[in-house]
């Protein structure tokens, strides 16, 4: 049973509250069950209806759209305490969340948001969220699938890569190109819902970790998305998904600190019937406690700025960047601590291991987050520059 306190801000006890409900639900339906889907490399469908029916994968959104009416810091705690038991099913939880929901809430007209929203906060259908392609991860400015423009709406070809749950989705939100010559101001958004006609699952991917959690390619050929369902304005998808990935990185950023977590969970509970052998073991457990209470108060600071509506660019990576590798290095801490026993299934260490590998890929990786860090360091000390000198 996973539910001692954890280190960290003093939060209000509503937020704890939610904690021990997330908790709860955790210990009823994913402890005994994390281990053996992610073996089988099962996506766990009866257990994300079960979110639905709890309303946690609309935790942030308003309840007429179908959510629970929470903000982004209760988010960021379902996120970290569902992974911190099975970090596949966090995964499915962020990305159906920020990626699947957020954009057609933030730039969907009322209509969109009313067909769709409603549906994916409410956990009726599951959404995903469609930009990486096989030449376009990072620099999504290369994107290569195209939307040409007809009668009544639009005409999409390409392929997507790397999809989170988009096998088991209702929609997806889809970047396409109108003309690539014109880089990012030639992109724009749609909601594809997945029965179009000419959309369709390529390979599914097998991956390092996250192994219970749906990794797909889309295919597009000739599908028609009629021209309602273009989301926000033409040529306007680049502000779309940049925002929309600006606030998937602090619930991933809480999706690593589970993570990080559950693998000290894992260390600790092993140390109640282990000697502490050496100094090497004070220090380890030193260390990612430290490390995690600073990746903690990141992840929610960030947070608690986005329910402000504060720009966070730079909080959003600096926790997603720091989550993420203090996660695989907390993990493969906690294996050095254990020794042999760690490496075996018969431990979840090895599974957090893995899982934290890719967190520091998915929703940009670290080498970007450091980009956006600089980007924004550079912007403000030039702004502050101008100030001296209007002075
Ligand atoms: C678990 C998981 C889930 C995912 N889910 C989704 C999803 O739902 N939807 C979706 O669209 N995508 C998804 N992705 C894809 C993910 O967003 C991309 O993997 C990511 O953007 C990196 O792209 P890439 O893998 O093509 O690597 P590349 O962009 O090809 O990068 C390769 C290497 O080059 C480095 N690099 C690239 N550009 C620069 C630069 N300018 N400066 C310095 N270094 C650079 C990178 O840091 C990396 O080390 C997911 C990925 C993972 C791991």
């Amino acid at each position: 049973m996973m539910s001692f306190e954890v280190d960290g801000p003093k939060l209000d006890s509503k937020y704890e509250l939610f904690r021990k409900e997330i908790q709860d639900f955790v210990n009823t339906n994913l402890v005994s069950c994390a281990s053996n889907i992610y073996k089988k490399e099962e996506f766990p469908v009866e257990i994300i209806k079960r979110l639905g029916e709890k309303g946690y994968l609309g935790i942030p959104y308003a309840k007429e759209y179908g959510g629970l009416g929470l903000d982004y810091l209760s988010y960021a705690i379902a996120a970290e305490e569902v992974s911190r038991v099975c970090a596949s099913t966090g995964l499915t939880l962020c990305a159906h969340t920020s990626l699947g929901t957020f954009p057609i809430y933030r730039f969907g007209n009322e209509a969109q948001k009313k067909k769709y929203v409603t549906q994916l906060a409410s956990g009726k259908i599951l959404g995903a969220f469609g930009l990486t392609e096989p030449n376009a991860g990072s620099d999504a400015a290369a994107t290569e699938t195209t939307a040409k423009q007809v009668e009544g709406g639009f005409i999409l070809n390409g392929t997507k890569r790397f999809i989170t749950s988009a096998e088991y989705a209702g929609t997806v939100v889809v970047a396409a190109t109108h003309d690539k010559s014109l880089g990012i101001k030639g992109i724009s958004c749609f909601i594809v819902e997945t029965g179009f006609k000419g959309y369709s699952i390529g390979q599914r991917e097998h991956k390092l970790g996250l192994l219970a959690s749906n990794t797909v390619e889309l295919i597009f050929e000739d599908c028609f998305v009629p021209a309602e369902n273009l989301l926000g304005k033409q040529y306007n998808g680049y502000k779309i998904f940049m925002e929309t990935l600006d606030g998937g990185r602090i619930s991933i950023g809480g999706h690593a600190l589970g993570i990080a977590q559950g693998a000290f969970d894992v260390g600790l509970e092993w140390l109640k019937n282990h000697p502490i052998r050496s100094q090497q073991a004070s220090k380890i457990i030193a260390d990612i406690t430290t490390h995690i209470y600073a990746a903690r108060l990141m992840v929610y600071d960030a947070a608690m700025k986005k329910d402000q509506n504060i720009r966070v660019d730079q909080e959003a990576a600096m926790a997603k960047l720091y989550a993420s590798e203090i996660g695989t290095w907390a993990a493969g801490e906690v294996i050095r601590l254990i020794g042999y026993e760690a490496l075996t299934n018969e431990l979840a260490a090895e599974r957090f291991y893995r899982d934290a590998k890719l967190s520091e890929i998915g929703e940009g990786t670290s080498e970007v987050m450091r980009l956006i860090i600089a980007r924004e360091m550079i912007r403000k000390f030039k702004d502050e520059k101008a100030d001296v000198f209007r002075k």
